[in-house]
């Protein structure tokens, strides 16, 4: 399988961990069934322009200004050096598996010049003032997986030359930067990146190909484009695309100015395992809108899993029902949010062996990683920090002065709810001789 990996001009943002999550999920579903998985992941580290179609500024030339820097090939090497580093980071606290091959673009633009070459001589691209495109015309199922490219993604007017607005660019002439080729120095488009890199790893046809959906109607048809063309087989078998990640539900995204990272949900306490776990509650083909409140409450019920297989410690064996279950949920289009509710089905049920139970948890875990194996010593490095006083958030308050009514109508049942609002909010409360302590989970 291949994903469509990072542009590695800025921090990975959350919408984008989606994706590699998502890819993550499907690759450890097909080993838990018992298949053996290659998967290969780019990094895009020079060429993919702002807009999806062939205008606007490079990526990475924004990330150089961005970051002061001058304009040189070594300034974009390291550029993009320092946030592929910050990506693995990322990637290991998600516990996203490492795929087998990370190819760069740079490292492989003789792969890239020799597609462009090949499609030059099969007549399904010509050349311009600006650079070499593909011939959409010549091809005539272009567009075939939908979504077709808008107007505003091919824009005619940067280039008079083109044929077709849908045409896109295989090579950009750059006087300055870039690579020598055949037909000028420059640098290759975007897109040929991908058909270039998975087929070198792949074969000409391989079996999934998975990336976020705004990269289906340009990117991913470009892509079968120049690979069929080229090669006269079949690209890809299955195409996979996780939806967005919204705020305010409108798409997160590095050029929207509404970009959150990993590291800014650390520093208000939401660790990344967390963020995963929220990940899974919904399909990957669904929206997902994020709100601090959803990630705070996805954190408490890992808290909360984790807390139960950690007090067990005898073994046992794993249940074939809630096995069962688990695998129908995934093997249905890897519904992860049903697999949650079987995960918490498991949890609370009473009448299963509890050592049974954390073997059937640990199994599922195989799939979800979301950290079972070691949620005796995650339990302990939580930090529980006390909130003090001033700093107990109104509508915890709220919670706990109804829950100290209800405590004093000797209603415990009614108390114990209180408890559980309290600690879906992110909190936690112990009774002590001075009164109540509020401490954040
Ligand atoms: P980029 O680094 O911009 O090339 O994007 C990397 C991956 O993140 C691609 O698969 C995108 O489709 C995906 N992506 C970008 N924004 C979002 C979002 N808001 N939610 C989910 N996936 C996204
Ligand atoms: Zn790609």
């Amino acid at each position: 399988m291949y994903t469509c990996g990072p542009t590695v001009y800025d921090y990975a943002h959350i919408g984008n961990l989606r994706a590699y999550l998502v890819s993550d999920i499907i690759r450890r579903t097909f080993e838990y069934c018992g298949y053996e998985v290659k998967q290969v992941m780019n990094f895009t580290d020079f060429g993919h322009l702002v807009s999806e179609g062939d205008e606007g500024e490079d990526k990475m030339t924004k990330g150089l200004k961005r970051e002061g820097k001058t304009l040189t090939m070594e300034n974009m090497f390291e550029l993009a050096t320092h946030y592929i580093e910050a990506y693995q980071h990322d990637r290991s606290e998600m516990n996203i598996l490492k795929p087998h091959v990370m190819p760069r673009a740079s490292e492989h633009v003789e792969g890239q010049i020799a597609y462009v070459e090949v499609l030059l001589d099969k007549g399904f691209a010509y050349k311009t003032k600006d650079g070499i495109y593909f011939d959409t015309a010549k091809f005539p199922t272009y567009g075939k997986l939908g979504g077709s490219a808008s107007k505003e993604h091919t824009r005619l007017k940067e280039n008079d030359e083109k044929k077709n607005p849908r045409d896109f660019a295989l090579w950009k002439f750059n006087s300055e930067l870039g690579w020598d080729a055949p037909w000028g120095r420059g640098f290759p488009g975007w897109h040929i990146e991908c058909t270039a890199m998975s087929t070198r790893y792949l074969g000409k046809t391989f079996d999934i190909h998975t990336g976020g959906i705004d990269l289906r109607p340009v990117h991913h048809n470009n892509e079968i484009a120049q690979a069929e063309a080229s090669n006269s087989k079949p690209y890809v078998n299955y195409w996979i695309h996780n939806e967005f990640i919204t705020i305010d539900n409108n798409r997160i995204g590095k050029s929207l100015g509404n970009a959150i990272t990993l590291k800014q949900l650390a520093d208000k306490g939401i660790s990344p395992l967390a963020y995963r776990y929220w990940l899974l509650t919904a399909h990957y083909r669904q929206k997902l809108n994020f709100t601090w409140e959803a990630v705070t409450a996805a954190q408490t019920a890992l808290h909360r899993a984790w807390r139960i297989i950690a007090e067990i410690k005898t073994k046992g064996v794993v249940l074939e029902a809630y096995k069962k279950r688990f695998e129908d949920a995934l093997y249905d289009d890897l519904n992860t949010a049903e697999a949650i509710a079987v995960l918490w089905d498991l949890l609370k049920d009473e009448s299963i062996s509890k050592a049974d139970k954390k073997a059937t948890a640990l199994h599922m875990d195989t799939v979800f990683g979301i950290g079972f194996g070691n949620a005796a010593s995650r339990i302990e490095k939580l930090k529980v920090s006390v909130v003090s006083e001033k700093d107990i958030p109104e509508e915890i308050q709220q919670l706990i002065t109804e829950r100290d009514v209800a405590r004093t109508e000797r209603n415990f049942e009614r108390a114990d709810e209180f408890r559980s609002k309290i600690e879906e909010k992110g909190f936690q409360i112990e009774d002590s001789p001075e009164g109540t302590v509020v401490k954040r989970i």
